[in-house]
């Protein structure tokens, strides 16, 4: 039961410019045609001008206004002398391709060509690249090599009021590099600052008090509903209210539904499937389902953009994806869990959790809008009025609430102090020093406090991973297991490579063939077993389809771990194989991991031993009921109902003093004296 909101409409003023995809007879629009009629097309020439007389813009429009894709190709085409690339930035990589293909399209180029995009182990640029999409993540290593950016003449820091770590670490090192090349007499840099929303005098006083553009939006009226009690059960709710206004609105209205994460979109995705497939054999309206989440591979997520024909009803099952940095077409209604997934720091306990949270009011107003893009449109709230009074104004941003080893490496890489930086919100002292403490206990820097980076320092901060993950490739060398160790980092970058079918019977057929892999030291020798079976198959995909795994996913680990091959020949790594031996490759993940060791208590339940937090083995886990465990050594920890750890294996105590005896962590082994964190 939903109360209506009557204030909502004052949020979203009504606005009748034409819409888009079709002009007034119905006739479709020309990609040109669709071009041209994007709101940031009727201020053209005002942002051209401005753009050309400001060393720094910050642009502000509603998502779906044109900036991403249209403000990059406006200036290319404007810039007499073609020298210099425009940069694009995005915090999440699907965005970065997706949008790099759709202006290749626009700019009818191949994607490469005028147009291309860079993420993580992934380079689709040639000489020829002018317009360059590029994940913060990607910018940020380039940044590494040339801290002047020379590169580029443009850069865009898109979806800034994400604030990913990344994001707000470039725009410190943006600001440093447009300002030493005014001071050498190079070519000036020119910064430009994009948003949905944001809190623009923070970021105006942070870049020099530079001056705001907006964007005039196209948005509709969109009636917002809270449920009239708390929901226990969000998925439920969400469900239960995609059935109730599925009866009665016309079929050509497609729904979006917010979530937090790939289990839970593709668990509701099938029940979704089950319930409508019993209600088109009793004649009832259809519905396709398409799940949208960073992992989905590239094809589905296009699907998503094809429009939908009229005799079925398209329901789109996305995360915080589809918030700013993915704009689909025809959606009407929108049904808000009020929940996300994020990444979650305590400095007390030391851990990194991923965690189910609830949003921001911000983000609660971004996704009602999603509703109101072409027509007036409706928002149901899967939460009381009074829990959305009770969200936090505006989200935290990452870097306030993230482990910050990673940055403060590679900040120091650059021969930056990460004390002394130029943050636009600065990391408190103590993850800071937690940070510190970490590299330090890694190898990679000379003093507990220090901001010298040893020569292990330095080779870690040549990967393009996370340190820990670095770490245990450069200390392979030492347990003999690179290659082994080089197959295992290059699976745990990609997705999950075991594939899970929506059909019951399918998934016990799954679970036999992925049975064939299991080692009993844990996952990671059985992802090592399924890539050593997969590289040696005759046929790779036939290999993949018999035995329920992930394809691409397998490739993408193949093609991660040659760049990552390549990386370790420059860095003179002597390639080396534990054949059989295999306590090899668990000590040697015990070097990066050493934080992330739990211990089994009386209660067959575990206990962190950093942070002493509670914590189960994740039901995906090969290690998930087996008895006889005793410590065990895992990636991470997800928290749901509560935390559990995936992608886990097996260890002997005795390992933690030999292979990382400096960490403290064996006089934290005795779980009986100490207080077991419950959270
Ligand atoms: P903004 O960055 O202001 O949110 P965008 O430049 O991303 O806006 O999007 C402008 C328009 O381009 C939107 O109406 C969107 O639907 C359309 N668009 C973007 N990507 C695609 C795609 N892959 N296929 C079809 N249309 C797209
Ligand atoms: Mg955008």
């Amino acid at each position: 039961r939903f109360k209506s909101n009557n204030n909502s409409s004052n949020d979203f003023p009504k606005n009748n410019l034409p819409n888009s995809g079709q002009n007034a007879n119905g006739r479709s629009l020309s990609i040109d045609e669709q071009r041209h009629q994007l709101p940031v097309y009727k201020v053209r020439k005002q942002l051209l001008n401005k753009i050309a007389s400001s060393k720094t813009l910050i642009v502000i429009g509603e998502t779906g206004s044109g900036k991403t894709t249209q403000i990059p190709q406006m200036i290319h085409e404007s810039i007499k002398v073609n020298v210099g690339i425009i940069a694009v930035t995005q915090p999440r990589r699907v965005a970065a391709i997706t949008i790099a293909k759709r202006v290749a399209l626009e700019q009818k180029c191949c994607i490469g060509d005028t147009v291309g995009y860079t993420v993580r182990f992934e380079d689709v640029t040639s000489p020829k690249t002018k317009i360059k999409y590029m994940t913060d993540g990607s910018l940020l290593r380039e940044a590494l090599s040339d801290k002047f950016l020379r590169k580029y003449r443009v850069i865009i820091l898109d979806e800034a009021h994400e604030r990913t770590i990344n994001t707000d670490v470039l725009f410190g090192i943006v600001k440093e590099a447009q300002r030493l090349r005014m001071e050498k007499g190079l070519l000036p840099l020119k910064i430009i600052i994009m948003s949905a929303t944001m809190d623009v005098d923070h970021f105006s006083k942070y870049f020099n008090n530079c001056e705001p553009i907006y964007l005039a939006g196209r948005t509709y009226p969109v009636k917002v509903l809270h449920t009239a009690e708390t929901q226990s059960d969000y998925l439920n709710a969400c469900l239960v209210t995609l059935f109730q206004i599925h009866k009665t609105i016309p079929v050509n209205h497609d729904v979006l539904i917010f979530l937090t994460g790939q289990d839970e979109i593709e668990n509701l995705a099938s029940q979704i499937r089950c319930i409508v497939k019993v209600s088109n054999e009793l004649g009832g309206p259809m519905i396709r389902v398409f799940p949208l989440y960073a992992q989905l591979n590239q094809n589905k997520q296009l699907e998503v953009f094809q429009p939908s024909t009229n005799n079925y009803r398209k329901v789109i099952l996305s995360t915080n994806i589809a918030e700013t940095s993915l704009t689909i077409k025809g959606i009407k209604y929108v049904i808000d869990s009020g929940m996300v997934k994020r990444k979650m720091y305590d400095s007390v306990t030391g851990m990194d959790t991923l965690k189910v949270t609830r949003i921001s009011q911000d983000q609660a107003w971004q996704r009602t809008g999603r509703a109101g893009r072409e027509s007036e449109g409706f928002c149901y709230r899967t939460y009381t009025m009074n829990e959305y009074r009770m969200m936090p104004a505006v989200s935290v941003p990452e870097i306030l609430r993230s482990n910050i080893t990673a940055t403060v490496l590679q900040l120091l890489a650059l021969g930056i102090n990460c004390r002394k930086f130029d943050f636009l919100d600065k990391p408190s002292d103590k993850d800071i020093e937690n940070a510190q403490k970490q590299l330090y206990e890694l190898g990679a820097i000379t003093k507990p406090n220090g901001d010298e980076l040893t020569e292990v320092g330095w080779n870690m901060s040549k990967f393009p991973l996370d340190p820990r993950f670095s770490k245990m490739l450069l200390s392979s060398i030492e347990f003999g297991c690179l290659d082994e160790m080089l197959s295992i980092v290059s699976i745990l970058s990609g997705e999950t490579i075991f594939y899970q079918s929506d059909d019951p019977d399918k998934r016990v057929e799954a679970l036999k063939a992925h049975a064939k892999f299991e080692s009993i030291h844990g996952d990671h020798l059985t992802v090592l077993n399924v890539y050593n079976e997969f590289k040696h198959a005759e046929r790779h995909r036939t290999f993949c389809h018999e035995n329920y795994l992930h394809y691409r996913n397998l490739e993408y680990a193949r093609d991660v771990r040659r760049q990552l091959s390549v990386i370790c020949e420059r860095l003179q790594l002597k390639m080396s194989s534990c054949g059989n031996d295999y306590d090899q490759v668990r000590k040697c993940l015990l070097t990066g991991l050493y934080n992330n060791v739990a211990e089994m208590q009386q209660d067959h339940n575990f206990v962190s031993v950093t942070g002493r937090l509670k914590t189960k083995i994740h039901p995906s886990s090969v290690l998930n009921n087996k008895a006889n465990l005793k410590f065990v050594l895992f990636t991470e920890l997800v928290q749901t109902s509560m935390n559990f750890m995936r992608i886990v294996s097996s260890i002997e105590p005795e390992w933690i003093e030999e292979v990382v005896p400096n960490c403290g962590l064996s006089n934290r082994l005795s779980i009986f004296n100490q207080k077991v964190n419950e959270n």
